[in-house]
């Protein structure tokens, strides 16, 4: 048959549901609202907004989500069209009335000739046929048992863990040093696999009374399951002992400062590579429910990242998401059962917008495999493009945790173009860069209506 099934009706498959269906294919959303509810759904709408009204910067020109944003805009995307449309003032962000834009997008699906929407929960992996599962964060738990039976438990996560990610460019390797502990590792490459930050005493106890005193985040009602041993936020690990961390993920054993190699220091904080391109780097055992302005501020006294620039801020929440970078090829179907494509926050990519993207992409890819048409490779210079080749692989899978689109996820700029620059001074290339390259790939994987 030639039907495409989306399972979840949420920001991305509210998206893929459009875009299929724009494309001329019938589609059918299986939605389970209102009948079965989450902790965070209010209504029984599609692309339900569950939380802030922001579609963040809006800017298309400097910053990542903006470009995101003009890419949507490029291929016909509906929750752009219909954000633009319920724009609430807000500067330079996107804003928007969230009734009236669940709303007009329930509308527009609910009209479209080729949609039907199905209400019912969907409790176990479709054995035939082609499906998109975009359930989202909070996916049902007969679904996400259903998952895990397929992927392993290992592979389906249901809470997030966040450490902050650092620009690596923004580290001072004047302080900072490369080296695994015990200079553990085989090849050059796996022992340059961590960055380190020496504290002394004074620094450490300076920290911990930052720690103490950030100003922390709790957990939505009906959120909370309990932290498990492994990963207790930092700020918890503090208050069970001014030492703790110093005996955890600061212990200083099997580290030589090579700045000071004479000097052993008192605590150090480590960084890993965060993914294959080198340009991020995660804080190791860093997991924080510090409210945003609290981290930046406490995690820029740490030696070494004074200067840091922060991809993305660490946090903890109620999230089911799959290991992509091992359970999805390139095309974002599941490897062991390849009619199925996942999209959106399921996927281990973080925020509405970016989950709308990977509704639109996973879409546009069924309706090509649909007809028999192969797409090129969606170009990994561009903001959907990097998210894509992030959680399809780019990322270490091993510390595999859900992703904002940022910068550091594109490919570095040629030296020529880069220059001597400052980091903020290249955006305009990156963007410059995607929308070329965004636009070529529409072109060449048209989805010429049927
Ligand atoms: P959703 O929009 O959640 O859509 C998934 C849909 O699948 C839902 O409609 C659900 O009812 C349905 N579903 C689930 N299981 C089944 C099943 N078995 N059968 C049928 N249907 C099913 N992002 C931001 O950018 N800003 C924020 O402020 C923000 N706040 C958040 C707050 C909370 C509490 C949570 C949980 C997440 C938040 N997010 C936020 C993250 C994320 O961007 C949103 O959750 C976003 O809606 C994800 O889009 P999605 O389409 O992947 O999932």
């Amino acid at each position: 048959t030639h039907t495409l099934h989306i399972v979840g009706g949420g920001l991305a498959g509210s998206e893929a549901a459009w875009q299929a269906a724009e494309a001329g294919i019938d589609v059918v959303i299986h939605e389970m609202r209102p009948q079965v509810g989450t902790f965070a759904h209010k209504t029984g709408d599609l692309a339900e907004m569950v939380c802030s009204n922001s579609f963040r910067s809006d800017d298309s020109d400097n910053n990542a989500v903006g470009l995101l944003h003009w890419e949507m805009r490029q291929a016909g995307g509906l929750i752009m069209a219909m954000g633009d449309a319920h724009r609430l003032p807000a500067g330079g962000a996107l804003a928007v009335d969230r009734e009236a834009f669940s709303a007009a997008v329930t509308e527009r699906l609910h009209a479209h000739p080729r949609v039907t929407i199905k209400h019912g929960e969907i409790t176990a992996l479709p054995e035939d046929g082609h499906w998109i599962i975009a359930t989202g964060p909070l996916t049902s738990s007969a679904l996400g048992q259903a998952i895990a039976a397929e992927t392993g438990s290992d592979a389906l996560a249901f809470f997030d863990a966040i450490a902050p990610i650092v620009h690596a460019d923004t580290i001072d390797m004047d302080v900072a040093w490369a080296q695994s502990r015990y200079d553990k590792g085989e090849t050059e490459d796996e022992r340059r696999a961590y960055l380190n930050c020496p504290m002394t005493k004074d620094e450490y106890e300076g920290f911990i009374d930052a720690l103490l005193a950030a100003d922390k985040t709790e957990f939505h009602e009906g959120e909370t399951a309990g932290y498990f041993d492994g990963c207790l936020p930092i700020e918890v690990m503090a208050e069970r002992g001014r030492e703790t961390l110093r005996f955890g993920p600061m212990k200083p054993i099997g580290l030589t400062n090579a700045h000071k190699p004479d000097q052993k220091p008192y605590a150090v904080v480590q960084l890993r590579r965060d993914n294959k391109l080198g340009t991020l780097y995660n804080i190791v055992g860093f997991q924080t429910k510090m409210k945003y302005g609290a981290q930046t501020e406490v995690f820029k006294t740490i030696p070494g990242l004074q200067d840091a620039a922060f991809a993305r801020l660490g946090g903890i929440h109620r999230n089911t998401f799959l290991n992509s970078p091992t359970l999805l090829d390139e095309q974002m179907r599941l490897r062991s059962r390849p009619h199925i494509r996942f999209a959106g926050q399921i996927t281990g990519v973080e925020g509405y917008v970016e989950s709308a993207a990977m509704g639109l992409l996973a879409a546009r890819l069924a309706v090509a495999e649909l007809r028999g048409q192969s797409l090129p490779p969606v170009p990994p210079t561009t903001a959907i493009g990097a998210l894509v080749t992030h959680i399809t692989g780019g990322a270490e899978a091993k510390s595999f945790q859900p992703m904002n689109v940022n910068f550091g996820l594109f490919p570095p700029l040629p030296e020529a173009k880069s220059g001597r620059r400052g980091r903020r001074e290249r955006y305009p290339a990156y963007t410059a860069r995607a929308k070329e390259d965004w636009q070529g790939w529409l072109q060449a994987g048209a989805l010429a209506p049927a």
